[in-house]
């Protein structure tokens, strides 16, 4: 297995904080994320002002300095930390705050297609960029407000972080950037009011969520898309002009009232539809590039994901298949953003644009060495390692951050001990019971987790024997459920998987997924 060789290594999760969601009080070592929240907040809301009076800086400093560095920010900070940091995320969870949630949950069709929503959300952001607040501050000011009032708004009445799963703009390009996990581990972003507002939860665990959501048609559509959307929309500066010099001298940074001519006939470069047909309105021609690229896009991963299908000898919409495509898709859609984004302003100061260049080119290598060889496997294998390394019980001696030496060591000290294989066996029993209650693994990973059963001396003989035990342990809490807590063995309590009978859409009460919520975030830590 490819995993096998992989080094695990886990680190202590940080408890989650007791607030409500939002800028949480920091966790343990954590301090700078909660300032960066509460500056990025000031800056949020100091933004349109700024944009408003000073209209000859706003789209320089909007589009070519603060959207120019998101993706790569949020890439070094992380999946998590950026979500306790998100301004926009703020407003959605205003009324949280203020004990005035909203109680509505998204129904099954969002739950189905909500990548299809957000990337139209993104799609029309930046069909205005093109059409109105390039360079006009007043355009750029009402932008914000609208986006802010309308998370404040999903907020008032949808529950959780409904507005920042299914329908923020950014929310499939922050994903797209940073699963299957970070660069680093850093402590997952979990709600502690946890309300189900999102089946495989990525803040309780981006890798699950990844995973779990690997075959979703919508969500491989939009993430093929993606790149031919983010090449189409800098093309359009092109097309319009006929000339780069256009994009990349900024001169579009500073155009206030042009949004007056979008719907009309162009006669010069930057009121004109395309250079070579300038009669055409510069909103219908800005919608057909973007739409086209986006499709464009669409089928040249398409066509990727096939022939990776054909040299790995299995079908396209296998997951590995899925997973390597998906990669390569992000990489591009990271380097072709960044051959274009801040540049007008960067190219001001030549060596700052090659130090930029240098750092963007380094963080996206690094995240594709990382991110091409992960698999599910490995996933599980880690998740079930943590459980057992999570109920460390020597006291004299910390568990190693190193997964598999953890095993070695609780293997050898059990034996030393004189200890029966029972208690390696129970051991392993509670692990998995925990991992597949938490919803993070399936049976059919356990199953392949031969190295990790090796290393603990399992036979598979006393696997299978396990399995069925848990199986039937399973069908008794389904038979009576009010006795699932009661089934705890060796201080694991027993709890329904996540996502086989009680996921956490369904779940009708908070409280059934709050259980499963904290379990994910306790007993593993994994961002
Ligand atoms: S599922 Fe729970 S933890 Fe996740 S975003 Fe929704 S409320 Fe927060």
């Amino acid at each position: 297995m490819a995993s096998a060789s992989a080094k695990l290594t886990a680190s202590p999760t940080p408890p989650a904080s007791d607030a409500a969601p939002g800028h949480a009080p920091a966790l343990q070592g954590e301090w700078w994320v909660e300032l960066m929240g509460w500056v990025a907040l000031v800056v949020f809301i100091a933004l349109p002002i700024f944009t408003y009076v000073f209209e000859d800086y706003a789209g320089g400093i909007v589009w070519t300095i603060v959207i120019a560095s998101l993706p790569v920010f949020i890439v070094l900070v992380g999946y998590h930390r950026w979500r306790r940091i998100c301004p926009l995320a703020f407003w959605a969870q205003l009324p949280a705050r203020l004990k005035r949630p909203g109680t509505r949950k998204a129904g099954p069709w969002l739950e189905t297609n909500y990548y299809y929503i957000a990337f139209s959300a993104f799609f029309v952001s930046l069909w205005l960029r093109l059409i109105a607040t390039n360079g006009d501050g007043h355009a750029i000011s009402a932008f914000v407000g609208l986006l802010s009032l309308t998370a404040l708004l999903f907020g008032v009445l949808y529950t959780g972080k409904t507005w920042c799963n299914y329908l923020c703009p950014l929310s499939f390009i922050e994903k797209i950037y940073t699963e299957p996990h970070g660069l680093r581990e850093t402590p997952n972003s979990q709600c502690v009011q946890c309300t189900a507002c999102k089946r495989a939860c990525p803040d309780i665990n981006e890798e699950n969520g990844y995973w779990k959501e690997i075959g979703s048609r919508p969500k491989r559509l939009v993430y093929y898309a993606f790149p031919g959307l983010v090449f189409g929309f800098y093309l359009y500066f092109y097309l319009q002009s006929g000339t780069w010099q256009y994009y990349f001298s900024g001169a579009w940074t500073r155009q206030p009232g042009l949004s007056w001519t979008a719907f009309l006939p162009g006669d010069v470069p930057w009121t004109a539809g395309f250079f070579f047909l300038p009669v055409v309105p510069r909103a219908l021609a800005a919608a057909l590039t973007l739409a086209l690229w986006s499709l464009a896009g669409m089928l040249f991963f398409s066509q990727l994901e096939r022939l990776v299908g054909s040299w790995r000898g299995t079908r396209r919409n296998d997951t590995r298949v899925r997973h390597i495509t998906m990669t390569v898709a992000a990489f591009t859609a990271f380097v072709t953003f960044y051959s274009f984004a801040g540049a007008p302003t960067l190219r001001l100061i030549p060596w700052v644009h090659q130090l930029f260049r240098i750092l963007v080119v380094a963080t996206a290598t690094l995240f594709l060495v990382r991110r091409l060889p992960r698999t599910p496997q490995a996933f599980a294998e880690e998740t079930l390692a943590r459980n057992i390394v999570n109920h460390w019980e020597w006291t004299d001696v910390d568990p190693p951050r190193d997964l598999r030496e953890a095993f070695l060591i609780h293997t050898v000290r059990t034996r030393e001990s004189q200890r029966s294989a029972a208690s390696i066996l129970e051991g392993y029993k509670n692990a998995v019971r925990v991992a597949l209650a938490d919803g993070f693994v399936t049976r059919e990973e356990v199953q392949q987790l031969a190295a990790l059963r090796h290393q603990l001396d399992i036979t598979r003989a006393d696997h299978e024997r396990i399995m069925s035990e848990l199986a039937e342990e399973e069908q008794d809490v389904r038979a009576n459920p009010a006795g699932q807590v009661l089934a705890a063995s060796g201080g694991y309590a027993y709890r329904m998987p996540a996502h086989s009978t009680a996921t956490a859409s369904d779940s009708s009460s908070p409280m059934e997924h709050r259980t499963t919520a904290s379990s994910d975030h306790s007993a593993l830590g994994r961002p």
